[in-house]
């Protein structure tokens, strides 16, 4: 049986002091083990919410991670660095970052590669444009996404990622799949990962994620194969947030 997971995705918002407020209600508000949650914050602020979140179940997790080790990278943050603040997750291949940062399908491999060779769990997303959609290509492009990623691990690797479904069309325009689209998606994503290790693919979350609210939460998360979500908007909202954590 797979555990959910609901992460929030701060993206870039906050300051010290709105994190510390929206930290101190979601800390108030968070009934025990309801779930596995993360939050995955701006770099800048992972010292704040790793001292915010110490003592909690709430796992802390970063938006990227370079595909390099160290060294001449100017404005990339590497893995131990993550580490060194205790992220248990790394966001890997947003479509934010394929779209405003040219992330090749090879590059956001090598990412979750990097992270899963440290023991921090990637989350991967993948992710069709509604003119994919409409041409009908919706599982050939997430499937080429996903792809990518399984070439580079090992079969033994691959429970060591998470999956999350994004709908680019979906994302921050208050249009969701429906439970049945996503559900559609998710299964092809299961037989892809079958396909490198049938064990684990059993086991690996994939996470909805695209206009994620209280609303539309309990209908989605009760789809066989949506394991958690990947929360945008709404985990800038502390009663947003602990309502989906709830209802998963
Ligand atoms: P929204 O929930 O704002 O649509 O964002 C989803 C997302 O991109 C999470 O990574």
């Amino acid at each position: 049986m797979r555990r959910q997971l609901v992460a929030g995705n701060w993206k870039m918002n906050g300051s010290l002091v709105a994190n510390a407020a929206l930290l101190a209600e979601i800390k108030a508000g968070m009934a025990s083990a309801v779930c596995d949650v993360a939050l995955c914050v701006p770099a800048p602020y992972l010292a704040q919410c790793q001292a915010e979140l110490a003592g909690t179940a709430i796992a802390l997790g970063s938006q990227d991670v370079s595909a390099h080790a160290a060294g001449a990278y100017t404005g990339e943050v590497a893995v131990s660095m993550l580490q060194d603040f205790a992220c248990r997750y790394a966001i890997v291949g947003h479509s934010e970052r394929r779209a405003y940062h040219g992330e090749t399908d090879e590059a956001v491999a090598q990412k979750a590669l990097r992270a899963v060779q440290a023991g921090v769990t990637p989350i991967v997303c993948v992710g069709e444009t509604l003119s994919e959609r409409e041409a009908g290509q919706t599982d050939a492009v997430v499937g080429r996404q996903l792809q990518a990623v399984l070439d580079v691990l090992d079969a033994a690797q691959v429970d060591k990622m998470v999956v999350a479904y994004e709908p680019v069309w979906a994302i921050g325009t208050g249009k969701t799949a429906t439970p049945q689209m996503a559900q559609d998606v998710h299964l092809a994503l299961r037989a892809k990962l079958a396909g490198k290790n049938s064990a684990a693919a059993a086991e690996v979350k994939i996470l909805y994620g695209g206009s994620m609210k209280p609303d539309n939460a309990v209908e989605l998360l009760a789809m066989a194969d949506i394991d958690g979500g990947l929360i945008g908007g709404a985990a800038l909202k502390a009663a947003d947030f602990l309502a989906i954590a709830a209802a998963a």
